[in-house]
């Protein structure tokens, strides 16, 4: 049986940037994804972009997922874009807490994704698919390995159908998260998302930030490899390939791509999984 597959975007922020991402949408869709999700800036910085994105891709016939994060925002101010969300025809979500830019204040009537995927379920019933984030190899500001694991349980217990992993290159870590959470009772799908490797500093600098391990063996190689983008993206493309097809055999319940707005890799992936 296929794999469902599904496809991150961001908003772009230049006409060429929208431009581009239309036909990188067009080349993708030839895998026919289960959905495409698109970004959301914390603090509501991008969310008429988001929008804007979500439109276009249910126009061009397909599910779209609008993520939604509730950093700094008001009650009121999420009731209204449900509101739009729903009129738009959207139906499913990834809701989450964000991180606010620097600069803002924390303030705000939420604090954790478990109150925006309550304050949803409480305010549209079933009228959304909740998906929510997990973090196989922790959230970085979690206050210990178990307490996240909680925090998890709790989303989904709140409400949430189903959640995206954070990038990870080590299984293993995202095997124990599921069948942890399992035993604590939280048995929605958990799909793994999969971060195709084009740029060694990009890739370095994100998981930095996010707490995503690059296992050192990768990183070594990726370091040795300097500034010659051919042997980057031909190893990245086997790391990822080998990682993608691991999860499969395990049986996993779909992937979901970090497109970076390129299609050139994720398309490469998954011919390579004979997935298309
Ligand atoms: P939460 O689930 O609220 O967790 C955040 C932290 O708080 C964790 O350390 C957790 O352990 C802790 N915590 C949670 N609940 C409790 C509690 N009750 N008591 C004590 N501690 C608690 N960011 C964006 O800005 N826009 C996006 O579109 C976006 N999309 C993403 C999509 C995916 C699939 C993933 C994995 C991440 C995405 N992010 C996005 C990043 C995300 O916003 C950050 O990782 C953010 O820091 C945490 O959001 P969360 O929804 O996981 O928060």
């Amino acid at each position: 049986m296929a794999l469902p597959l599904s496809f991150e975007f961001f908003p772009p922020k230049t006409p060429e940037g929208t431009e581009k991402l239309r036909a990188v949408r067009q080349q993708l869709y030839v895998q026919k994804p289960e959905f495409c999700s698109v970004t959301y800036g914390a603090g509501g910085s991008t969310h008429q972009g988001t929008f804007d994105t979500v439109g276009e891709i249910l126009a061009e016939g397909v599910s779209a997922a609008s993520h939604f994060s509730c950093i700094g925002a008001t009650k009121a101010s999420v009731r209204e874009q449900l509101a739009t969300l729903k009129a738009m025809g959207v139906k499913r979500l990834v809701a989450l807490r964000g991180d606010l830019p620097s600069g803002y204040g924390i303030g705000g009537e939420f604090h954790h994704a478990s109150d925006l995927v309550a304050f949803i379920r409480e305010e549209t019933g079933r009228d959304f698919h909740i998906e929510v984030a997990a973090y196989p190899e922790i959230h970085p500001q979690a206050k210990s390995p178990e307490a996240d694991l909680q925090a998890y349980v709790t989303k989904i217990k709140a409400g949430a159908d189903s959640a995206i992993t954070q990038y990870f290159y080590n299984s293993d870590a995202y095997f124990r998260f599921v069948d942890d959470a399992h035993k604590l009772g939280a048995t929605a799908p958990v799909v793994p998302g999969i971060m195709p490797i084009g740029s060694s500093t990009q890739l370095m600098r994100f998981s930095d930030a996010c707490g995503a391990e690059i296992p050192r063996w990768i990183r070594l190689r990726l370091q040795g490899y300097g500034d010659d983008i051919a042997s980057i993206k031909a190893f990245g493309l086997d790391v990822v390939t080998d990682l993608c097809d691991q999860l499969r055999s395990a049986g996993v319940p779909a992937l979901h791509f970090y497109t970076m707005n390129q299609s050139a890799a994720t398309l490469e992936i998954v011919k390579r999984l004979q997935l298309g």
